[in-house]
């Protein structure tokens, strides 16, 4: 069960929550917006929901979490989007990320390799009315020919390197790729741009996140 209710208390709960994450040096206006606009508790259980304003990652079953809100925040003002943008998330998840680029107007194409997580976001993602995201069941480390190119690709799960797969996809005029690069315990986040017909890597802060499967993934469950 969950509540699908915004109330006055949850409005304010999520003000903090933005308030938070610019405190910590944040200021993607568009971003915190986007962030102030979607009721994050939607994308919880019931019982859970007291936790959705806090500044954290969370269990969403299947061993799997919600990204931390400023994380949420992170990747996202790296893709730069602009209205229109094709945009591939790569980890649907609880389709909370999902969300966020399609309040900046993104077109946005989900997948999600664990059919019930998959299944829980689109039907949510529809409930809200989202008409500018699909989602789809299956590996995202393979490519997706009939969307491709994308201008931006995020991928919200912890992979193990860079593949030509994902590259191959952008478009590349000013494509962009966001990636936590790593160990299964700890990565990079990573961003590949397309800039006049060369590829840009930059790099920055560390992360944890829950690892990407597939066939150019990790190996495990
Ligand atoms: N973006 C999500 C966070 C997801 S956690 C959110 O906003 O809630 C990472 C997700 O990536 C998990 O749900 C996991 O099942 C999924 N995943 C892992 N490997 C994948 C793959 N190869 N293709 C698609 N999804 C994958």
């Amino acid at each position: 069960m969950r509540n699908l209710r915004d109330t006055y208390k949850t409005k304010g709960q999520r003000r903090r929550m933005v308030m938070e994450i610019e405190k910590l040096g944040f200021h993607d206006q568009k971003v915190l917006e986007a962030l102030n606009k979607v009721p994050r508790h939607y994308f919880f259980e019931k019982a859970f929901e007291e936790h959705a304003y806090e500044n954290k990652p969370f269990p969403i079953g299947e061993d799997q979490t919600i990204s931390q809100p400023s994380t949420v925040a992170f990747q996202t003002s790296l893709l730069n989007i602009k209205p229109g943008d094709r945009v591939l998330e790569i980890g649907t998840g609880s389709g909370y990320q999902a969300s966020i680029l399609a309040e900046l107007q993104a077109e946005v194409h989900t997948v999600e390799v664990r059919k019930s997580l998959a299944e829980k976001a689109s039907h949510l993602l529809e409930v809200m009315g989202y008409a500018n995201v699909k989602c789809y069941v299956g590996d995202g480390t393979l490519p997706f020919n009939s969307l491709a190119p994308f201008d931006s690709i995020l991928v919200t799960a912890a992979a193990p390197s860079i593949t030509n797969t994902l590259v191959n996809q952008l478009n590349n005029r000013n494509g962009k790729l966001v990636i936590p690069v790593g160990d299964l315990t700890q990565q990079v986040m990573t961003r590949i741009t397309y800039c006049n017909g060369e590829l840009k890597k930059e790099e920055f802060g560390k992360y944890a996140f829950v690892p990407l499967v597939g066939k150019e993934g990790w190996s495990i469950n």
